[in-house]
């Protein structure tokens, strides 16, 4: 299945909650925070729906689908993956999502978005451990120090960028402003993930 190329905006009416996948206009001018927006997409979109088990289930998958911005087929790939790891399932995959470098970017404040940490990754601005890494999937791991080239730092947009980061830098990153310079502090435990995700559902999703 190939990626999603229409409105991210359709996103999240469907997942009805913000997804934040437009960067700085995700807080200052979201039609979900207008009472209009919040019908999922289509002609009976307003219509009140009961929500069956599997629509549930399905819907907590294709939402933590669209955050890490995903196709199904890397999504089941991490999914296996984090079956065959030791401990819960759940607490695993979000653990792999967490840890891929697009979102490790996007959370260190040096990106606006995950897409936006996806062209900026592409783009062979991102040093890991001072190797430049051009694979938004790349997996980071506990130590590693994410960090940008020295002609990056110039650049106006991560100017800005950097100015309004660290706030936001979850417990489990360090940031050093001054040296535009991430680092992975731990492994994100359960419940530090960039979204609000019920793993357990998506288990229960591909269990049956
Ligand atoms: Fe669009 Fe962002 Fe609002 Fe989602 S959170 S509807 S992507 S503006």
């Amino acid at each position: 299945m190939s990626r999603y190329l229409g409105s991210v905006c359709k996103l999240c009416r469907r997942e009805k909650e913000k997804l934040f996948l437009k960067g700085e206009r995700c807080s200052a001018n979201c039609a979900l925070d207008k009472k209009r927006g919040k019908n999922a997409p289509g002609q009976h979109g307003a219509a009140r729906v009961k929500i069956s088990d599997y629509a549930k289930h399905l819907r907590e998958k294709q939402k933590a689908r669209r955050v890490y911005g995903l196709t199904e087929e890397q999504f089941v790939h991490y999914y296996k993956t984090a079956e065959k790891m030791k401990g819960s399932t759940g607490d695993n995959l979000l653990k792999i999502l967490e840890l891929r470098l697009d979102n490790v970017v996007y959370r260190l404040g040096l990106a606006s978005s995950k897409k936006m940490a996806r062209q900026v990754i592409n783009h062979g601005n991102i040093l890991v451990n001072g190797k430049k890494i051009d694979l938004p999937r790349y997996q980071v791991k506990a130590g590693d120090i994410i960090a940008v080239p020295e002609k990056y730092k110039a650049n106006a947009v991560i100017k800005k960028l950097v100015e309004g980061s660290t706030s936001n830098v979850p417990v489990w990153l360090n940031f050093d402003k001054n040296k535009i310079e991430g680092t992975i502090v731990s492994e994100p435990l359960a419940g530090e993930a960039s979204h609000p995700i019920n793993s357990q559902l998506i288990v229960e999703y591909y269990s049956k």
